[in-house]
C-alpha cells in the first residue's frame, strides 16, 4: 500500500447531502473528506445531476432497498480527480473524468461480455448513490479508476447528467434489436431522460417521433429537440399513433415515466413485432401474457443504466455536439428545494448542482 497522493492541500471538512433515515428527507451535513484508500480515488465533484431515482430512494419504505445507511445521495458526477490511493494511478491527478456509477467487478461472464451495468456481483449497492456514497457533496471516493471516463477539461456541468440521464437514454435507444431506420417511435416523458432520448433517436433515422408530456414547456422542447408531434397524454398519442400509421401502431415505445397510465396504455400504441422498453419506476405494471392486450410479437424491456462502453459513447456524442442536455445550474446549498422543484414539475431537462 501507498501513501495517498494528492494535488493539493485537501480540507478536512466538506457539504454532503446524507440520507439517514428511510422516508425521511436528506440534510446537508459537514462530515469528514475521505481518503482514498488502496485503489481508490478522490474526486472533487464539478457538477452533480438530480434524478427521480433520488426521489424514489428517498421516499422508499425501511427494508425496500439493500443499503445501510447513511450514504450522500445522487449519482450523476463528473469532478477532477485531486488524490489516489496508489501510487501507479498518480497519473490521474489533475484529471476531468465523468463517473459510472455502476460500481461493478470487471471480472465477472456479464462484465467480460461488456454487460457490466448487469454485473453479477451487484447483489446490493450498486454504485454512488445508489447505496454507497455520492456526489452530492464537494467531494466523492470512487473505489477505482475503471469507473472513470476521462473528459475534456474544458466540459461544462451540463456533461454530468450524461453519466446517467444521456447513459439511461442511449442505452435504452442503441440497445434496441432492430434498425430504427423508418420507425414509428413514441417518447413518454420529455425530463431528464426522454429530452436526451429524442437526440439520441434522431441519430437513428426513425420516420415519426411523437412525444407525450402534459407540460406544455416539455412538448415544446420536445419539437425543438426533433419530435414531429407533441401531445399531452397517452389518450392524445394513442388516436394520433394510429392516424399516422394507417391503424398499425408504433414500432417502439419508451417509457420515461413508467406509471399506471403510461404502462397501461402502452399495448394498445404498439404494432405486431413492436417493443415497449420502460425505464422510469413511477408505479406502473404490465400484465405480460400471450394473446393478452399486447400485439403479436411483442417484446417488453426494463433496461437498467448502461454499459460503461456506452458511457464512452454518450461522452463522445457529447463532446461532438451531437447530445447536449438542457439543464438549470443550481447551487449545493439550493439542493433540497431543487429536489422540491423535481418532484413538482418545475424543472425543463435536467437540474444539475455544482458545488
Ligand atoms: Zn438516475
Ligand atoms: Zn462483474
Amino acid at each position: 500500500m501507498t501513501a495517498t497522493e494528492t494535488a493539493a492541500e485537501l480540507p478536512h471538512g466538506m457539504r454532503a447531502l446524507r440520507l439517514h433515515e428511510w422516508g425521511v428527507a436528506p440534510s446537508l451535513d459537514r462530515i469528514p473528506v475521505p481518503q482514498p484508500g488502496p485503489g481508490q480515488v478522490l474526486l472533487r465533484v464539478d457538477a452533480a445531476g438530480l434524478c427521480h431515482s433520488d426521489l424514489h430512494i428517498m421516499d422508499a419504505d425501511a427494508g425496500v432497498l439493500p443499503y445501510t445507511l447513511p450514504f450522500n445521495l445522487g449519482h450523476e458526477v463528473m469532478g477532477a480527480v485531486v488524490a489516489v490511493g496508489d501510487d501507479r494511478d498518480r497519473e490521474w491527478i489533475g484529471r476531468s473524468c465523468g463517473v459510472h456509477g455502476v460500481w461493478s467487478c470487471g471480472e465477472c461472464r456479464a462484465c467480460a461480455a461488456g454487460r457490466d451495468n448487469y454485473c453479477v456481483e451487484l447483489n446490493g449497492p450498486i454504485g454512488c448513490g445508489t447505496g454507497y456514497d455520492d456526489g452530492l457533496a464537494d467531494f466523492i471516493l470512487v473505489p477505482s479508476t475503471r469507473h472513470l471516463v476521462e473528459l475534456d477539461p474544458a466540459a461544462g456541468p451540463e456533461v454530468a447528467p450524461m453519466t446517467d440521464a444521456g447513459l439511461t437514454a442511449y442505452h435504452a435507444v442503441v440497445s434496441q434489436p432492430v434498425d430504427l431506420r423508418g420507425a414509428i417511435v413514441v417518447v413518454v416523458g420529455i425530463g431528464g431522460l426522454g429530452h436526451l432520448a429524442l437526440q439520441v433517436l434522431t441519430l437513428r433515422l426513425p420516420s415519426l417521433v411523437l412525444a407525450v408530456d402534459p407540460r406544455e414547456s416539455a412538448r415544446e422542447l420536445a419539437l425543438r429537440l426533433g419530435a414531429h408531434h407533441a401531445v399531452a397524454s397517452v389518450a392524445e398519442v394513442d388516436a394520433l399513433a394510429a392516424e399516422l400509421s394507417g391503424g398499425s401502431g408504433a414500432d417502439l415505445v419508451l417509457d420515461f415515466v413508467g406509471a399506471p397510465d403510461t404502462m397501461g396504455g402502452a399495448p394498445g400504441l404498439m404494432a405486431g413485432g413492436a417493443c415497449l422498453v420502460v425505464v422510469g419506476s413511477a408505479g406502473g405494471s404490465l400484465t405480460v401474457t400471450k394473446g393478452g392486450a399486447l400485439p403479436r410479437g411483442w417484446r417488453v424491456e426494463a433496461p437498467f443504466w448502461g454499459p460503461h462502453h456506452h458511457l464512452q459513447d454518450v461522452l463522445d456524442l457529447a463532446v461532438a455536439g451531437d447530445l447536449a442536455a438542457v439543464v438549470e445550474q443550481r447551487r449545493l446549498d439550493e439542493v433540497l428545494e431543487a429536489y422540491q422543484d423535481l418532484r413538482e414539475g418545475r424543472a425543463d431537462g435536467r437540474l444539475v448542482v455544482v458545488p
